[in-house]
């Protein structure tokens, strides 16, 4: 073994998405080095705050598993560790659910139901529309990654 890195921290855009279980395994190197520093809470479940034990590089993870499954993570500096350890101000990148249905969209890495109407889609487009009432039901089809006459079903009874 040269000099070989330890965690994959540097490989890493200062924004990145990460599928789960994807074929190269980058999702398990990366969180093998990764500790818990903060969890946000029950209000935003998706999101916490790691600092990776190998190299000391801080990182704000959203965990989006009910949609499309990916790992959403901000390179933070240690001031913005501090501001969340000690103030719980979060970064405001993976704020809402939707911002990051929408950065799994972008990446496409997007999932596909085979139930048109499954639970995870008709909860997620509640809550989407509880978290921002004005948003269109084309907002709502684009996180979801699904077609828009799909999306106004999902809020029919
Ligand atoms: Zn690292």
């Amino acid at each position: 073994m040269d000099n070989e890195t330890a965690c994959c921290c540097s490989e890493l855009a200062d924004i990145a998405i990460i599928g789960m279980g994807d074929a190269e395994g980058m999702d398990a190197r990366i969180f093998e080095t990764l500790d818990l520093v903060r969890n946000s809470g029950d209000e935003k479940w998706w999101l916490y705050a790691s600092t990776c034990r190998a190299c000391g590089q801080n990182w704000v993870v959203a965990q989006e598993e009910r949609i499309h499954d990916n790992y959403c993570l901000r390179h933070i500096d240690r001031d913005a560790l501090n501001e969340i350890a000690e103030h719980s101000r979060w970064p405001d990148d993976f704020l809402t659910y939707e911002q990051i249905l929408r950065l799994g969209r972008e990446a496409g890495y997007v999932a596909t139901f085979l139930d048109p109407k499954g639970p995870a889609l008709v909860e997620t487009a509640q809550d989407l529309r509880r978290a921002r009432p004005e948003i269109s039901i084309e907002d709502v089809a684009y996180a979801l990654a699904i077609p828009t006459k799909q999306a106004e079903r999902l809020f029919r009874a």
